[in-house]
């Protein structure tokens, strides 16, 4: 990986350009750059041939001044600690940035889920917890899903960590099946917090939802259910949707149905008859109104910023632009709304999760929805109105209003 692609550095210089624009106290800056904890973890996990194989994984706590650490955890054959650290920080300004009473987190293992079973996964994901067992907690640190984790995998955790403990711990991880303790609506919640905040950007830049059309990079738990309502709630086009293997265009519109009926079959959205067949980077540089990325890291770079064509883009996924993408995209007027705003429906309805969990009561499926509609359009306009006052991108407004509030509980607990 490049430095200059490198997620950490990434984060440490959008956290350094804040920090200047904000004037930040420089000691409060020195300590909010590097993560709080660090836990690097060996996982022996019994495959189904009899071997035993050896994992790496990670937990990063990145910063608890404002409450117990949150973050999902990520299976993927790439992982790294810097990229970990990187989404630790992120999750930081996500929970700060829609004003949850948590800190940031993020976990990660090294491996290739698409080539194990479901029984090693099982093992994997309860040595993963005993491994990192003490270190986590309903009040302590609250992992989560993300890439390539799924509630499944949270129920075998939750399950492993109450093991440990010896009771029933629902509130130790979110984004549980609801069998076992899990939310109504966290399943899309990701994707409904971002359109939420679709619905006032487009409020913003004029644009009519009902007539636009939308591209979307990544068919995982965002991408799918992004697709699926955005025509549900506004009646948009989705013309063009991607995963790893490719993407496939159809100016007509791409019916969510079909599309997911296809992927289920053959294993990607690619080949769909009555499609065109178009490469990830081609679906970037679409002439359509929203452009969604919600795949992985740097899918937006100094390199195709320039030939972006979207009115806006939301950022589903975590850490998909670049800083030098960051810039090039505001100079052309595009309104590019930052990940860790615009993916923070996942946490929010994880914190609601957690809160029915502690409490054991449980809400209806509109109250959920209800309640995260008044967490992200409130802190959409907080954001907007303060890139507003600096006269600076929707990032760097996201970054003042997050920084601010863990700058000041920083300082109020005597830390610095
Ligand atoms: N993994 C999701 C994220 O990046 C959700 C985290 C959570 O629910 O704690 O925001």
């Amino acid at each position: 990986m490049s430095e200059e692609l490198n997620p950490f550095k990434i984060a440490q210089e959008q956290l350094d350009k804040a920090a200047k624009i904000m004037n930040l106290d420089p000691t409060v800056h020195q300590f909010l750059r590097e993560p709080m904890r660090i836990l690097e973890v060996t996982i022996p996990v019994k495959m189904d041939d009899g071997s035993v194989k050896i994992f790496k994984g990670f937990r990063v706590q990145y910063n608890d001044a404002r409450g117990p650490t949150k973050g999902g955890i990520r299976y993927h054959p790439q992982e790294t600690l810097d990229t970990v650290k990187a989404l630790s920080a992120w999750m930081t300004w996500k929970t700060a940035v829609v004003d949850l009473p948590y800190g940031g987190a993020k976990g990660g293992v090294i491996c290739d889920p698409k080539s194990m079973s479901e029984a090693e996964l099982e093992r994997l994901s309860r040595g993963y917890i005993r491994a990192i067992g003490r270190f986590i907690g309903p009040e302590k640190d609250i992992p989560a899903p993300d890439v390539y984790t799924t509630p499944q995998m949270m129920a075998w955790m939750m399950d492993e960590y109450s093991k440990i403990v010896g009771y029933n711990a629902p509130g130790v991880i979110t984004g549980k099946p609801v069998e076992v303790g899990g939310s109504l609506g966290r399943g899309d919640a990701t994707a409904k917090g971002g359109l939420y905040v679709l619905r006032e950007a487009a409020k913003k830049i004029k644009l009519d939802l009902s007539k636009a059309t939308v591209a979307i990079q990544g068919f995982g738990n965002a991408g799918q259910f992004a697709h699926k309502l955005v025509t549900e709630m506004f009646g948009s086009k989705v013309v063009a949707v991607s995963d790893t293997k490719g993407g496939i265009y159809c100016k007509d519109g791409l019916d969510f149905k079909k599309v997911l009926d296809h992927k289920e079959k053959t294993g990607s959205v690619t080949n769909l008859p009555g499609t065109k067949n178009i490469t990830n980077e081609e679906l970037l540089e679409l002439d359509v109104d929203v452009l969604i990325p919600a795949a992985i890291e740097n899918q937006i770079t100094g390199n195709n910023a320039d030939k972006i064509k979207a009115k806006i883009v939301l950022e589903l996924a975590n850490g998909p632009t670049t800083p030098e993408a960051d810039v090039i995209l505001y100079k052309k007027g595009i309104l590019d709304i930052p990940d860790f705003l615009a993916n923070a429906g996942g946490v929010t309805v994880s914190y609601f999760e957690w809160v029915q969990n502690i409490n054991g009561y449980y809400w209806t499926a509109e109250e959920v929805y209800q309640r995260l509609d008044q967490k992200m359009t409130k802190a959409f306009w907080d954001v907007i109105e303060t890139a507003e006052k600096y006269k600076v991108e929707p990032r760097m407004g996201a970054y003042i209003v997050a920084v601010k509030r863990v700058a000041d509980a920083v300082k109020i607990r005597g830390w610095v």
